[in-house]
């Protein structure tokens, strides 16, 4: 088996095998400190108790009259341990006494006491010493079993750390798999929620939501390039009857003038339907560079109504834009913010009955700049006001003098790119307003610093 050293699951291992070692080994000497320590006390106890057992036993003795101290002496020694010795020297001078006679002088592995006594009235140094060898044989048995044992817990833990790792981190695998076989064409698949409340439950939730939310976005952008696709659909048609019927048989120059400019001006109708999915799908995929500056939102009405007046006046419909508040300045795109009111215009125009008024200002309202457009003219319906800014939606599909129901869309997702929402109240039969509210440039300065 391949081992992945830069998987979780090696890593997690490894420091779990380090840590356990560093406390394992810290545990070890540990023990064998105390286990020492606590050796040598018994023997250093054992020494103090003997020490305080001679003395008491040689006074004992010379209480007793005619007795001969060296051989009582010599009888006590042989009471005590074999690997014990004892040495007794008179401090003023004299031969001492040893037990056992020939006693190798103390060395390393001998525990040893020396206590001032005093017998007959005569000062005495008392040594006792005691053998540390069955402490050393204790202290290595416990350090060869620790020696041996430590490792192969160590080794024992490893194996079940990268057990329990793998076990824990199984579910990664199974959504990663998952996951992978995700395409475009099954968004609708959701990865199986392992049921244990821990992290990996919450990412495979964050991932569905993912998925849900990529889901809604393709479904979105199926149904664009359907309605597009159907809405283009029309104008092709009339292009292609026009010429069929043109080319049927020969006409005079004004039959053939007339189905020509059905074809132009059904193709322009197309050109425009074209360049709205256009503006609409860079705005969607965020990639059209719409670099804002700082512009008068009175000059885009005025500019925009210019536009429309050769319009307007066919229909002997007055446009009026009022003078409004002192300061209009926002920060924006003049060509997209045309676009946006060109479609208010066109909208108030086109669903106006000749001869009536449309109004047009800008007033300040709450801190916000707010361009309003205002018709006298048929007025739209409550049920309809929630669906108006949806793309393709028309409100009275059975009209054919109406555009393609991307106007208002197009307009809103231009209001969003400047921060701006689009508010409408209207009344059947009375009339509509739509009401741009932007953020004031100041306001914008206040809050950026300063305006790129
Ligand atoms: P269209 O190209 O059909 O005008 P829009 O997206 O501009 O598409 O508008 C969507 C629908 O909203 C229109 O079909 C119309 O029914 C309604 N609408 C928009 N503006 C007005 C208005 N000023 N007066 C009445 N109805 C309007």
């Amino acid at each position: 088996m391949k081992i992945n050293t830069r998987s979780v699951r090696f890593r997690l291992t490894v420091w779990y095998a380090l840590i356990l070692s560093a406390a394992l080994c810290v545990f070890s000497l540990l023990i064998f400190g105390l286990m020492e320590q606590r050796l040598m006390g018994d023997i250093r106890r054992g020494l103090d108790e003997e020490a305080a057992r001679f003395e008491e036993f040689v006074q004992r003795e010379v209480q007793i009259p005619d007795v001969n101290l060296t051989d009582e002496i010599e009888e006590f020694c042989h009471a005590l341990p074999s690997s014990s010795y004892l040495n007794l020297r008179p401090t003023a001078g004299g031969a001492p006494f040893h037990h056992p006679a020939a006693v190798v002088p103390p060395h390393v592995h001998y525990a040893t006491l020396t206590r001032a006594i005093s017998i007959q009235n005569r000062p005495y140094m008392l040594e006792i010493g005691a053998s540390r060898a069955e402490m050393h044989r204790a202290l290595e048995l416990l350090q060869a079993l620790l020696m041996s044992l430590v490792p192969v817990v160590i080794a024992i833990s490893c194996l079940g750390g990268a057990w329990l790792s793998r076990r824990a981190l199984r579910p990664v695998d199974e959504i990663t798999s998952a996951a992978r076989a995700i395409g475009i064409e099954n968004l609708a698949y959701r990865l199986p929620a392992p049921g244990t409340g821990d992290e990996l439950e919450r990412l495979t939730e964050t991932w569905n939501a993912t998925l849900a939310r990529l889901e809604a976005a393709v479904a979105v952008l199926w149904s664009f390039a359907g309605d597009a696709s159907h809405e283009l659909r029309t104008p092709v048609a009339v292009i292609r009857t026009s010429a069929e019927l043109a080319l049927r048989r020969d006409r005079d120059p004004e039959a053939y003038r007339d189905s020509l400019r059905e074809i132009a001006a059904e193709s322009e109708r197309m050109t425009e339907l074209v360049e709205d999915l256009l503006f609409l799908a860079r705005r969607d995929s965020r990639d059209a560079g719409m670099p804002m500056g700082p512009l008068d939102l009175r000059d885009v009405l005025n500019e925009t109504a210019r536009e429309l007046h050769g319009l307007a006046e066919a229909r002997d419909i007055r446009i009026r834009v009022l003078p409004g508040v002192e300061d209009a300045t926002i920060a924006g795109n003049p060509a997209a913010l045309r676009r946006l009111f060109l479609a208010l215009f066109d909208n108030a125009l086109k669903y106006s009955a000749d001869g009536s008024e449309v109004t047009a200002s800008v007033v300040s309202k709450d801190g916000r700049l707010v361009a309003i457009v205002e018709d006298e003219g048929i007025g739209i319906s409550a049920e309809d006001i929630p669906h108006i800014f949806q793309r393709f939606y028309r409100a009275d599909k059975a009209r054919s003098d109406g555009g393609h129901g991307l106007g208002l869309s197009l307009a809103q997702s231009i209001a969003a790119a400047h921060d701006a929402v689009i508010e409408v109240e209207s009344e059947p039969g009375k009339g509509s307003v739509f009401q741009v509210s932007f953020v004031h440039r100041a306001a914008i300065e206040l809050a950026a610093g300063s305006l790129r």
